[in-house]
C-alpha cells in the first residue's frame, strides 16, 4: 500500500515538471535545476542556451495549428538528443522557446551548437501541402560571466534578440 503512494507520488512528481506536448522538462523544473546546478562543483562550466524557433507563427498560419505541434515535438527530440552530448538538459522554456543547461567547456560547445543548427535545418517534417523546414535562433551565455542565474538567463534571452536582428538561423554568444 505504502509502495503503491510512494510510486504515484513520483509519477504526480514528475507530471508536474514536464511539458504536456513535447514531455520536456518544463520551465518550473528549469527552476529548480537551476538552483541545484549553481551549487554544483562543476557550477564554473554551468552554461544557458536559449532556442527559439524562427519564424514559428508562419508555420501555424501556412500548415495549421497541429503541424506547428508536431514541429515543436521534432525540435524537441533533436533538442533532447545534443542536450544529452551536451552533458546537460533540455526544457520547454515556453511557446517555441526553449533552454539548455548543461556543464560544458566553450570549445567543445560551439562545434556541438552549430551542429544542432545544421541538423535542425537540414531534416524536414511531413506535410501534405509540402514538407516543412525550420531553423532556429540561439543565444548563449555563462555562469562565470553572470551576477545570478536571473542574469545569465536574460544575458541568453538577449543574445536571441541580437541573432533575431542578425538575420535568424544563427548563434549568439554573450
Ligand atoms: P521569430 O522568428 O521572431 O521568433 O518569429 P516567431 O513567429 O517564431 O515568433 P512569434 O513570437 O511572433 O510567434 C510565436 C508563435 O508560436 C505564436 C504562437 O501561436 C506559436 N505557438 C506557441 N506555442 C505553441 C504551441 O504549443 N503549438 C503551436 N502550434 N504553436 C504555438
Ligand atoms: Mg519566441
Ligand atoms: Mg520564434
Amino acid at each position: 500500500m505504502i509502495e503503491q503512494l510512494l510510486k504515484e507520488k513520483l509519477l504526480l512528481e514528475d507530471k508536474i515538471n514536464r511539458d504536456h506536448l513535447t514531455q520536456l522538462y518544463n520551465r518550473r523544473k528549469m527552476e529548480d535545476d537551476l538552483v541545484e546546478f549553481t551549487n554544483h562543483k562543476n557550477s564554473f562550466l554551468l552554461t544557458t542556451i536559449f532556442i527559439d524557433a524562427d519564424r514559428f507563427k508562419g508555420i501555424n498560419d501556412k500548415f495549421g495549428h497541429e503541424a506547428g505541434d508536431r514541429t515543436l515535438i521534432y525540435l524537441a527530440n533533436k533538442l533532447q538528443i545534443y542536450a544529452k552530448s551536451l552533458n546537460g538538459e533540455v526544457y520547454r522554456y515556453g511557446g517555441e522557446e526553449f533552454v539548455i543547461l548543461c556543464f560544458i567547456a566553450k570549445d567543445r560547445l560551439i562545434q556541438g551548437l552549430n551542429e544542432l543548427k545544421e541538423d535542425i535545418k537540414a531534416e524536414k517534417i511531413f506535410h501534405p501541402i509540402r514538407d516543412i523546414s525550420i531553423t532556429v535562433s540561439m543565444g548563449v551565455s555563462f555562469f562565470s560571466d553572470s551576477k545570478s542565474t536571473i542574469d545569465m538567463i536574460k544575458k541568453a534571452d538577449e543574445c536571441v534578440y541580437k541573432a533575431k536582428a542578425n538575420g535568424r538561423d544563427r548563434i549568439e554568444i554573450a
